[in-house]
């Protein structure tokens, strides 16, 4: 079956009402050489609403880059999936390597952060990835069906096709060590076999992005692998031109 790619460009702690401003004017001007996939952009919380307005009218979906899993209520500096709702976004990261060793985010966590935002409506893109002592033990497989199972687990294998999963190994996010088509396409392959296991209709619909210094030179290369439907993408997203070229490699 044919997915749909899907190029979402995370943002992290970056930018201001400047830049954002005309790296969305950027990516505006050149969405019409964009033909084939589908866009979106995570940016900092505090700058979502600017964003939305910014996008308006086009097709640029917008995500957070985490959320609560709290409704509301007593939780300082938290954000929860309605108030993204609120602002217009579609998508919340769930998961992604930098919650997961920074700010102590765990399998359990994830899977409830998943199962919030797709409560809520919200596609959550769930992160996951070994690091580099885990791929040089030989247990990526283990640590990425580990991350994987805590979702099925909690939502059951069905929820999946309700997100979109990122694989995003840690050595190769902001590195510029990009796993080789290779690589990525053989994790990718076992991600969906793993899902099969449960339902195989699932796995064949489930979008699996990459993510880890993709840019314009090597996203056709790994775009082209069976099983991988775009792209998670930090710093080349910070600019216009090296977005849309990977936004243009969609095959
Ligand atoms: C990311 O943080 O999700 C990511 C893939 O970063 P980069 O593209 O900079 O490696």
């Amino acid at each position: 079956m044919a997915r749909q790619i899907l190029v979402a460009g995370n943002w992290k702690m970056n930018g201001s009402k400047d830049s954002i401003n005309s790296l969305i004017d950027g990516i505006k001007a050149g969405l019409g050489s964009v033909d084939k996939a589908a866009v979106a952009v995570c940016p900092p919380y505090i700058y979502i609403s600017e964003v939305t307005g910014l996008v308006d009218g086009t097709d640029i979906g917008v995500g957070g880059q985490n959320l609560s899993t709290e409704a509301s209520g007593a939780f300082t500096g938290e954000i929860s999936a309605d108030m993204l709702n609120d602002f217009g976004c579609k998508y919340a990261i769930v998961g992604h390597s930098e919650r997961r060793s920074l700010y102590g985010e765990d399998d359990a966590l994830v899977a409830n952060k998943y199962a919030v935002a797709r409560a809520k409506g919200l596609t959550p893109i769930l992160c996951v990835g070994e690091t580099l002592e885990e791929r040089e033990s030989g247990i990526t497989e283990e640590v990425v069906a580990r991350q994987l199972d805590a979702v099925i687990a909690l939502e059951g294998v069905a929820a999946l096709v309700d997100g979109v999963i990122a694989y995003e190994p840690v050595w190769a996010i902001g590195t510029g060590m990009t796993a080789t088509p290779e690589q990525a396409q053989d994790v990718h392959a076992f991600i969906r076999a793993r899902i099969a296991e449960s339902d195989a209709v699932v796995a064949d619909k489930v979008q699996i992005l990459y993510g880890g210094s993709v840019k314009g030179s090597n996203a056709a290369e790994l775009f082209a692998k069976d099983d991988i439907d775009g792209g998670l993408i930090g710093g080349a997203s910070l600019d216009a031109e090296d977005f849309l070229a990977i936004c243009r490699s969609a095959p």
